[in-house]
């Protein structure tokens, strides 16, 4: 699993991506099919699955991404606010097994997140 994973794979740098922040514990990069203007993901550079496969033992990592989200947006231009996403598991529409959080952005309002029914 972690051998294929594509997210593990961009880590071990196995598969090409255009990065914005590393560390110890942490990657950051631009996401290949960008959403919005500004698009990039931060991911835990232990694999995790996904947010329901979170434990105690990931609060560190997962409150450094919190941290470091509105730090490289910034870097990256969004000074006048951005969205995250975790999109966890079937429902959630995740498509890459490996917990990521995007960061999305750019000059104009982004839609809404949900089309209301
Ligand atoms: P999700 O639907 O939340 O699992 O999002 C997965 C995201 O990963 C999508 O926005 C994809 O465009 C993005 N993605 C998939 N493969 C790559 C890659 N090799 N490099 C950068 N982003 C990727
Ligand atoms: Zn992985």
């Amino acid at each position: 699993m972690m051998e294929s994973c594509i997210f593990c794979r961009i880590i071990r740098g196995e598969i090409p991506s255009r990065k914005i922040f590393e560390d110890d514990d942490i990657v950051a990069f631009h996401d290949i099919h960008p959403a919005a203007p500004v698009h990039f993901m931060l991911i835990p550079k232990a694999h995790v699955e996904s947010l329901a496969h979170a434990d105690d033992t990931h609060r560190d990592v997962l409150g450094k991404m919190m941290v470091l989200a509105p730090r490289l947006a910034k870097e990256l231009g969004l000074n006048d606010g951005f969205r995250t996403i975790v999109n966890t598991g079937r429902v959630g529409g995740q498509e890459v097994l490996h917990l990521h959080m995007h960061v999305l952005g750019g000059k104009d309002r982004l839609p809404p997140m949900l089309a209301r029914n």
